[in-house]
């Protein structure tokens, strides 16, 4: 089954339309697709409300294409580990991630809260920060233990080529299921998750894709 469940469009900091990153989708033989524009409190991000209609406007073209097109939003997490979403009713998926954390010990303080929030269904591009990101076994222990129990899936975001193998197989032994994610914000990088899925390949067997 070939997914991308992280996608952006024109309507947060993308380039390209939601149709047009469908036909993207759909013309390079994807079978399912989960549009994820940035949530309040990002820069560009759009409302609860906006990503309700892209999910309106979802239900509209899925009739004329295969692939299975879902709609949700890649909610901020606050170096507080507050999700900034008031609602996810009505979204098929919540990503959750930590944008420009000053360091490793309020990323891990946040996500560590942030995770056990009932509205987030997968922890996205876990350990990005600006600057070198360093591991800290201890949290990252923590952080496996609370998604498996919190049933929060892993991103496998082939951008930006995270998390480590490391960590995903402290995942993979837990239990904790994985999303697969371009982070595209162009039709030319839909589908675009080669170190995904060999990633996924590699570390999970291919068993244990989160489907919501
Ligand atoms: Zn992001
Ligand atoms: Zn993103």
């Amino acid at each position: 089954m070939k997914v991308d469940m992280h996608l952006h469009t024109s309507k947060s900091d993308g380039r390209d339309s939601l149709h047009n990153m469908v036909e993207a989708a759909e013309s390079k033989g994807l079978d399912l697709i989960a549009i994820t524009d940035h949530g309040p409190g990002h820069g560009s991000g759009i409302t609860e409300q906006q990503a309700l209609e892209t999910k309106k406007e979802a239900e509209r073209l899925q009739p004329n294409y295969r692939v299975k097109i879902l709609a949700g939003i890649e909610a901020e997490i606050l170096p507080t580990g507050e999700v900034l979403l008031e609602s996810r009713e009505g979204l098929d998926i919540v990503l959750a991630s930590f944008h420009g954390a000053p360091s490793e010990e309020v990323y891990y303080r946040a996500v560590l809260r942030a995770v056990t929030d009932p509205k987030v269904d997968v922890l996205a591009h876990h350990a990005w920060i600006s600057g070198r990101f360093a591991p800290i076994a201890q949290y990252d222990d923590d952080l496996v233990e609370l998604m498996a129990t919190h049933d929060v899936a892993i991103e496998l975001n082939s951008k930006h080529a995270l998390p480590s193998w490391d960590f995903l197989q402290k995942c993979k032994d837990r239990g904790v299921k994985y999303t697969i994610g371009s982070d595209a914000h162009k039709v030319a990088d839909v589908g675009s998750v080669a170190w995904a899925r060999n990633t996924a390949r590699h570390i999970f067997k291919d068993e244990g894709l989160f489907m919501p």
